[in-house]
């Protein structure tokens, strides 16, 4: 089983199956949210996400580009993360860093640096993935 859970464990949740899509996102709002250089996140399908418990300590945030980040309302964990293509798809990403247990975790490996363009100064990025200033398709 893969679970996650936030910083003070009231919200816990658990996935069956995750999407290949793994990025580590260099973009201002992910920075913002995480407190970090980057956000590393996994799409998950709805479906295939269950809530273990804490459903109601999840609060969100909508930004100007109508993306809708959740957040603990106890601990400020940044969770989940979801724009326009996740609603479209049906899927969630979810912070990578909040699962405590995944049975496969050698088969998640995050392929892409994603918006580059506004990668913290501070950050040298030092592996072979592929890097896009933006979205993945460009
Ligand atoms: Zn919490
Ligand atoms: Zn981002």
């Amino acid at each position: 089983m893969n679970t996650g859970s936030c910083l003070c464990k009231g919200i816990r949740f658990k996935v069956n199956k995750f999407e290949p899509l793994v990025g580590h996102c260099h973009c201002t709002m992910c920075q913002k949210f995480h407190g970090a250089a980057f956000s590393t996140f996994v799409e998950v399908k709805l479906h295939q996400f269950h809530w273990l418990s804490g459903k109601e300590l999840l609060s969100s945030y909508t930004s100007e580009n109508k993306t809708v980040r959740s957040f603990c309302n106890v601990c400020g964990a940044s969770l989940f993360f979801e724009s326009e293509y996740n609603r479209n798809d049906k899927t969630i990403e979810v912070s990578l860093a909040a699962f405590d247990h995944v049975d496969n975790i050698e088969g998640i490996k995050p392929d892409a640096h994603i918006f580059t363009e506004s990668k913290a100064s501070w950050v040298e990025i030092n592996d072979d993935l592929a890097k896009h200033k933006t979205y993945r398709s460009e």
